[in-house]
């Protein structure tokens, strides 16, 4: 069989919007090959063995399994990193919350930010790499998770972050020396937590499937994490730090009453590339119990 054949019968097997691109990164995971390295030998005949390999992976596709689990990697902010099953799979969306973040953050000084939820650890890295001033404080309450993330840091050379066991600002019991120094305040809280309501059915369709459902829903109206940490962020952030939260498409309003509420200011719902509310921000001007007056530098 040649590869083209086989691209255009795993292709017709796959039941998705992405079953033509699925397929080639299967293949271009078992050859070793890019892309376009494969689009150079389409008529090329596909050894059995590559064969073997390759249609036990589809298997895995066909009952949906995110590609990103059987190759163990996803790209996010240029960046390849390892995806296991214990951590949610970097998505597109994200890269909104680490442009917001970015354009909050100066590049000429010293900085202490933190990533709650890091799960791979997508955007404690991407910060880091982009600050490298700064240290990254990337925290979750998953074991595993952290080894993951630890391990995408050791891979692309990134030294400037630290590794928390935690739930969020809080410290695991039994776990005391990796958890969060408690007189840390922090330039920037940025957070993708768990925000599909439990009761949502997409947890039960397609890729959500496979992920970590601690990753992707606190259970209840999906909006727990987000009063928690919103709430608790207050004594944690410097004054005129920013919060930043990643949220569902239909959660703008909700997360910005939480944020005002709080005592927040500059609150404000940004869109992802699909046009749809997906990060919401908001900045801690609050000194000892009274307002500071607003400084105008750093509007985005
Ligand atoms: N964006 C994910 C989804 O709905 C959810 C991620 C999350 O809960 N943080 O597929």
């Amino acid at each position: 069989m040649t590869i083209d054949a086989w691209l255009r019968a795993a292709a017709a097997r796959l039941n998705t919007e992405s079953a033509r691109l699925d397929a080639e990164l299967l293949l271009t995971h078992v050859l070793g090959l890019t892309r376009a390295a494969l689009y150079a030998r389409l008529r090329d005949e596909l050894d059995a063995d590559a064969q073997a390999k390759v249609d036990a992976l589809l298997v895995r596709r066909v009952r949906g399994e995110p590609i990103a689990y059987i190759t163990g990697l996803r790209e996010f902010w240029f960046m390849p990193l390892k995806v296991t099953p214990a951590v949610l799979v970097p998505r597109p969306e994200t890269e909104v919350l680490v442009e917001q973040a970015l354009l909050r953050l100066p590049t000429d000084r010293d900085l202490t930010l933190i990533d709650l939820g890091t799960g791979s650890g997508a955007i404690a890295l991407a910060l880091a790499k982009e600050r490298p001033r700064a240290i990254v404080h990337a925290v979750d309450a998953s074991e595993a998770a952290l080894a993951v993330a630890e391990e995408n840091a050791k891979r692309l050379g990134l030294t400037n972050l630290r590794f928390v066991l935690g739930h969020w600002f809080w410290g695991i019991p039994g776990e005391w020396e990796r958890s969060l120094e408690s007189d840390l305040r922090f330039d920037l809280v940025a957070s993708n937590p768990p925000y599909v309501a439990g009761d949502d059915p997409h947890l039960l369709q397609g890729d959500l499937r496979f992920e970590p459902r601690m990753a992707l829903t606190p259970e209840g109206d999906g909006l727990s994490a987000i009063r928690e940490i919103s709430h608790d962020a207050r004594a944690r952030l410097k004054p005129g730090g920013w919060l930043l939260f990643e949220h569902g498409h239909d959660q703008g309003p909700a997360v910005r009453h939480i944020l005002e509420r709080d005592g927040y200011t500059n609150v404000e719902t940004l869109r992802d590339m699909e046009d749809r509310d997906r990060v919401t921000v908001g900045r801690w001007n609050v000194v000892s119990g009274s307002f500071e007056a607003e400084d105008s530098g750093r509007e985005s």
